[in-house]
This record gives structure tokens, sequence and C-alpha cells, in this order.
């Protein structure tokens, strides 16, 4: 991905893109576990970027199109996600640049030093690394 001169390279798998007879363009990532966050909000503040991310990969490194659509699918439930790419403010073109924006915050922080771990919402997961030694681990909610 680029932003100015600098480069940044993600790695990851895209769960479902459908792509329509008529072109249109319709990315999916299945959720089967975690606390049903994936709002609107969420992507704003650049805490959910999974999706928009996979949207800009389908588009750019794949190929495919223009994103129309996109949504994260809770699989136990059967449910959509609040934050749907057509939903969100400057539809699927302004969830790409706020995912490319926090992405780059991310990478600019890193290159700073800026390595402070912070606790997700929610707790941290069991299967982070740190788990065991972390001096910032909150155990998960439960409730
Ligand atoms: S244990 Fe530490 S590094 Fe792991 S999620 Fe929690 S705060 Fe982040």
């Amino acid at each position: 991905m680029d932003g100015e001169e600098d480069s940044l390279r993600l790695r990851g798998v895209i769960d479902r893109v459908d792509v329509t007879s008529d072109g249109m363009v319709r990315v999916i990532d299945y959720k089967t576990a975690g606390k049903w966050a994936f709002t609107k909000k969420a992507v704003a503040d650049g805490k959910k970027l999974q999706l928009p991310l996979d949207a800009l990969a389908a588009r750019d490194a794949l190929g495919l199109g223009e994103p129309a659509e996109g949504f994260y699918w809770r699989v136990q439930q059967a449910e959509r996600s609040g934050f749907t790419l057509s939903g969100f403010d400057g539809g699927p073109r302004g969830a790409i640049e706020v995912a490319l924006d926090k992405a780059w915050e991310a990478v600019r922080g890193a290159r700073a030093g800026h390595f402070v771990p912070r606790p997700p919402q929610g707790g941290c997961p069991s299967y982070c690394p740190a788990v065991a030694f972390c001096w910032r681990y909150q155990p998960p909610y439960s409730g």
C-alpha cells in the first residue's frame, strides 16, 4: 500500500468475495467468536479494520473491481454486523481510506517506538502470546 513516498505491506486471507454478473464486489469476513463489536464506530476508531483492508486488497491486489458492499458475519448467530461498507461515511471508499490512515498511524507509531501494550475492549484474548508476562494484562470480561 502506498502512502506518500513510503509503503507498507500487509499479508492475509480474505474469507469471501462475491462478484455479481454485473461486476458488483462484496467482501465478507466470518467471525466465530468474541464480543459482537463490529460497529461503524469500531471501524472509525481503527479497532476493526480487517474488512476495509480486505476490500482494499480485493480491489487493488486482486483487481476484482470497486467494492460496493461488505460486512462481518457472525457465524453462530447467522447475523450481519452493524458495520457495512456501504453504510460507512463515504461508503466503501471512505472505509478504505480510514483503514489506510489507521494502518499508517500504527506503522508510524511503531517506527517511533510506541509499543506500550493496550488491553483491548473486553479484556485480553487468551491467544495473545504476551498473556503470561504482560504488565497491562486484563482478564476477559465474561458478561
Ligand atoms: S496481554 Fe498485553 S499485549 Fe496481550 S492483549 Fe493484553 S495488553 Fe495487549
